[in-house]
This record gives C-alpha cells, sequence and structure tokens, in this order.
C-alpha cells in the first residue's frame, strides 16, 4: 500500500487550513476511467427527454445549493460572496441551459441521388475535464454540463488549490439522480490525472482550461492518439478607450474589468490603451476609481476584490513589479494573514516591459497612448493571446470596425462582458482553441455520423 496522496486546502484570506483532501494517483484515475467507460454504454442511451430531466435536476440542486456553494468558494478560493454567489448562478444556468440540449440535437437530411443521406450528433465517450483555480465552479460547468447533455460521461479534475466547489458539483449530481459513474469529481495533481486523461486510450476528449504553456504540452500529448482537445488559454486583453468615449464611466469600470477576481482572470482587461489627446484626463478620472477598490475579508458584502490564491502566486504578481517600477498609483490592501497584494497601475511602460507582454493573473495594470485607431489595433494586436477586449467609442461605425479588427474572441463595446451562457466563449490565436458556451459548444461534445440509406429496388 502506498502512502495517500493528502493535500491540504488553505483559505487564501487567511492561511489557514480548511480541510484535507485526499490526490488520486494513477491507479484511482485508471478506475474513475474504467467507470466512465462502463456508465458510457448505458448513459447514450438514456432517452433523450430523460438525459434532459435528470439535467433539470441537477440544476434544481445547485440551485437549492447556491448559498453553500458560494461561501465554500470564498473560503477556498478568496472569491467575493458577490462573485461567489453569481458563480454558482452561472453553473446552475449553464446546466439548465444544456439540459434544453439532448432534445434538440439535430441531425440533417441532406438531398442525395438514390436514397436519403441522414447525419447523427453521436456522442464521443468519456470526457476528462481539466480546471484551474481560479474560477473552479463556472469553468467546470461549462464543460460538463454539455458533455453530459451530449451523452458522454465526464471525469473532473479541479485543481490542486480548489477543489472544494467541484466535489459538492459531484455530490448534487448523484443527489439529483445522475447515475454513478456518469459523472465523476477527481481531485489530482495535473502531471498525474491530469495527465492520464491525456494518455489513457479510453479517455476520447479532453476540455482544458489553464496556463498556455500546460495547454501547448496537452494538445502535443494528444495528438498521439489523435485525440480532440477544447482549449481555453491565457490572455493579455486591450481595454481601448477612444477620445470620444464617455470617459467617466471607462475610467470607473476600468479597474473592475481588471482587478475583479483580484486580476486573476482569463478575461482581466490588463492593457489600457488610451488616445493620446484624453491621456491625462483618463487618467486623472482613473486614480481615483482604482484607490476606491475595496479590498478586504471576500466575506464582507461589500468587499469588491480579495486576496490572491497562494503566497507562491502573489510572489509571480510581484515579480512584474519590482522596485523601481513605474506604479502610477495603486489601492489599498490588508495587512496581515493572506496573500493580499493591492491594485496597482503601472504608466508609463515601455512596449517590452513584461509587465505589458506577459500575462501577470492579478491585480496589475499597465496604461498606455495611442494616436489613432490603426495604432490603437496595433498595440491591441501585438500579442500572442487574443481572449477577450473592450472598445470605448460613441461611434457605431469605429466601435464595429475595430470590434472586426482586434485578433480576439470575446469583445465589448462600452462594457466589459465577456461571459454570457447563452453566447459562445473562446480564444483567438494562442488564447485557445474551439469555443465554450452557447450552441457551440455541443460541437465540441460531439461527432458528426453519417449514414446514408438507400431508396433503390
Ligand atoms: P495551470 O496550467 O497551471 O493548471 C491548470 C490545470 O491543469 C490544473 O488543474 C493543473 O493541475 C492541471 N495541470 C498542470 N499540469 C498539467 C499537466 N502536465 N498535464 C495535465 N494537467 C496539468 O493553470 P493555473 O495556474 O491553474 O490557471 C491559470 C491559467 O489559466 C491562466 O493562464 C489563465 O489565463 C488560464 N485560464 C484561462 C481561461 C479561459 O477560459 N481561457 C479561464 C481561466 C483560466
Amino acid at each position: 500500500m502506498t502512502e495517500p496522496d493528502l493535500h491540504e486546502v488553505v483559505n487564501p484570506a487567511t492561511e489557514e487550513v480548511i480541510t484535507t483532501v485526499e490526490l488520486a494517483g494513477l491507479a484511482e484515475t485508471d478506475a474513475a476511467v474504467a467507470r466512465a467507460r462502463a456508465a458510457f454504454d448505458t448513459w447514450r442511451r438514456v432517452a433523450p427527454a430523460d438525459r434532459a430531466r435528470l439535467l433539470r435536476a441537477f440544476a434544481a440542486a445547485v440551485d437549492a445549493d447556491r448559498e453553500h456553494l458560494a461561501a465554500l468558494e470564498v473560503a477556498n478560493a478568496g472569491h467575493t460572496i458577490g462573485n461567489a454567489r453569481w458563480e454558482a448562478g452561472n453553473a446552475r444556468d449553464v446546466i439548465e441551459y444544456y439540459a434544453a440540449a439532448p432534445e434538440r440535437l439535430f441531425g440533417r437530411q441532406i438531398p442525395v441521388a438514390g436514397g436519403i443521406d441522414v447525419t447523427f450528433q453521436e456522442p464521443i465517450g468519456v470526457v476528462g475535464v481539466i480546471v484551474p483555480w481560479n474560477f473552479p465552479m463556472p469553468i467546470a460547468a461549462w464543460a460538463l454540463a454539455p458533455a453530459l447533455a451530449a451523452g458522454n460521461t465526464v471525469i473532473v479534475k479541479p485543481a490542486e488549490l480548489t477543489p472544494l466547489t467541484a466535489l459538492r458539483l459531484g455530490e448534487l449530481a448523484l443527489r439529483a439522480g445522475i447515475p454513478e459513474g456518469v459523472l465523476q469529481i477527481l481531485p489530482g495533481r495535473g502531471p498525474v490525472v491530469g495527465q492520464r486523461f491525456v494518455t489513457h486510450p479510453d479517455v476520447r476528449k479532453v476540455v482544458f482550461t489553464g496556463s498556455t504553456r500546460v495547454g501547448k504540452e496537452i494538445m502535443a500529448s494528444c495528438a498521439a492518439q489523435v485525440k480532440p482537445v477544447t482549449l481555453e488559454l491565457g490572455g493579455k486583453s486591450a481595454n481601448i478607450v477612444f477620445a470620444d468615449a464617455d470617459l467617466a464611466k471607462a475610467a470607473a469600470t476600468a479597474p473592475y474589468a481588471v482587478f475583479d477576481n483580484a486580476g486573476q482572470d482569463c478575461c482581466a482587461r490588463s492593457r489600457i490603451l488610451v488616445e493620446a489627446s484624453v491621456f491625462e484626463d483618463f487618467m486623472a478620472l482613473l486614480e481615483p476609481a482604482v484607490r476606491g477598490v475595496r479590498v478586504g475579508d471576500p466575506a464582507d458584502e461589500k468587499t469588491e476584490m480579495g486576496p490572491l490564491i497562494s503566497a507562491a502566486h502573489r510572489a509571480r504578481v510581484s515579480s512584474y513589479v519590482p522596485d523601481g517600477a513605474a506604479v502610477a498609483f495603486r489601492g489599498s490592501a490588508p495587512d496581515g494573514p493572506g496573500f493580499w497584494y493591492p491594485p496597482t497601475v503601472l504608466a508609463p511602460v515601455r512596449d517590452d516591459d513584461p509587465a505589458f507582454t506577459e500575462e501577470i493573473f492579478g491585480p496589475v495594470v499597465t496604461v498606455v497612448p495611442f494616436r489613432d485607431e490603426q495604432d490603437a489595433l496595433r498595440i491591441a494586436n501585438a500579442t500572442e493571446y487574443g481572449l477577450s477586449g473592450s472598445i470605448w467609442t460613441r461611434d457605431v461605425g469605429r466601435a464595429l470596425r475595430v470590434s472586426r479588427g482586434v485578433d480576439a474572441g470575446n469583445l465589448s463595446v462600452n462594457s466589459h462582458s465577456s461571459v454570457r451562457y447563452t453566447t459562445p466563449f473562446g480564444g483567438f490565436k494562442q488564447s485557445g482553441l474551439g469555443r465554450e458556451l452557447g450552441p457551440d459548444a455541443l460541437d465540441a461534445f460531439t461527432q458528426t455520423k453519417n449514414v446514408f440509406i438507400s431508396t433503390e429496388e
């Protein structure tokens, strides 16, 4: 018998150990895959209306447990209670949205000579879902809900640091009547459990959300079995503010577009690009907005930003703001225990400064001026990332031109919204591959089968 691999789950706002979770090893992973493979044979045959009913029951169980799920995320990930409630509600909404899918997974009938031709959207099999620590609930739900709806079975590997809400979702699924083996939650280490999803021949699809570095390794390894993969990776998104915009609103909202979830958001607008003619005006409006961000106890209803996830991550974030860095101004953060880091604005920055080019994944934003529309697009697109972005202007034509010109998957005009469960989400360039949410996600969990039926005598 080998010793169990125990992981202490830490509250990032207090540094206290909340609980201990046993991490699965290779043998447990293989056993989970075998269960999922066996369950697939029956789950895919559950009548569409019954699969839909079970998913609606699952959504209802999540709905009834929202306060508990939110409290778990406040404690485990340091998310503000307001955000955590939204996240639990988002998990419910996503499951409910895809509960409608089993009865609407239409194929096509294609005109051909000599018979009829129909297509079927077949499930793929066992899906392995690898989740990062920054949004444990929504990211798990975005994959598991459409995958289950399409008739696949699912194993979710939460991030080592944040397993608690995923484990709870697994319990709620069972309580709602989803059969054993259809959805399993398997806490474990990335290079052990996550890697096994990639190498195990019975895992037929991998969904990975996390860093671009690990995503590339997973994509390369999946090639050995021609295993399809959905990747949601990093970002370095631009918030482009034109001189004709509602500057007060653009400045008041900019901090929340990057400091929300303490900047640990793949869609964080961590590069603010401001038309040169209004640069000083914008900075004057931005300063009080940044200083006004309420950083503190995430369980307090008034708090707007909590701690970073870990001491190691705080050290990484701090490395982008070395002594002598061009800090224009910054907000506050509590002293004492907890992995706190204040909202920080860097300006001016050179265009080769790592703070301007690399994903920091913390509450640090850079602000740079641009000359005109072409210059704004040049700067916005001078990155290998392409996840999201915002455009602030009152000129509708410009809003559309710039939206079409920015190489990113999720843009918003005069707002910072990236995610709606009814609309597709995903990255351009090295920010990802494939789309989650909305009608598009089902494509990632089905394969098209074409059947020709001869009508000749
Ligand atoms: P990470 O890549 O270190 O880890 C993500 C997950 O992968 C974890 O569950 C980890 O255990 C697992 N993992 C690590 N090594 C592995 C391996 N060799 N094989 C298989 N699995 C492995 O990322 P992180 O630090 O947890 O998350 C932060 C990153 O996630 C950021 O870059 C962020 O931008 C990205 N992210 C992207 C999106 C999106 O939708 N595009 C959403 C959230 C986070």
